[in-house]
């Protein structure tokens, strides 16, 4: 988790406030060399840009079975308390297990760790 906090600082600190006038439209200037309105909005943008996303939840049992080969996914189960993770092949198996994972209804919500088709 560190990693990843000291990661989007580095990502925040390139992109800090280095003039602004509320007598000029448009006059807000980035460190990175931005200007416009809607800093916020420049700060957000390059943070998506640097592939920051919110994980994909999974709320149907259709949508898991859609999910490419070589997805990997986070499946809670509620009657142990925790979550196992899981890599789709022929069928969802945790890494390094031979028995495939059944999922079912009552393990959702299934959180997309990856795709092969989404960056990482
Ligand atoms: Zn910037």
């Amino acid at each position: 988790m560190s990693v990843q906090r000291d990661e989007l600082a580095k990502v925040l600190g390139e992109h800090t406030l280095s003039y602004w006038s509320s007598e000029e439209p448009d006059s807000t200037r980035c460190k990175c060399g931005w200007r416009g309105s809607g800093f916020d909005l420049h700060r957000v943008d390059t943070i998506l840009a640097a592939g920051w996303r919110k994980p994909r939840t999974i709320t149907a049992v259709a949508e898991i079975d859609a999910l490419p080969e070589m997805s990997v996914v986070l499946i809670p189960i509620p009657e142990e308390g925790g979550a196992i993770c899981a890599q789709k092949d022929i069928a969802w198996f945790m890494p390094g297990g031979a028995d495939p994972v059944a999922v079912s209804g009552g393990h959702l919500p299934v959180t997309v760790l990856y795709t092969p088709e989404e960056p990482r």
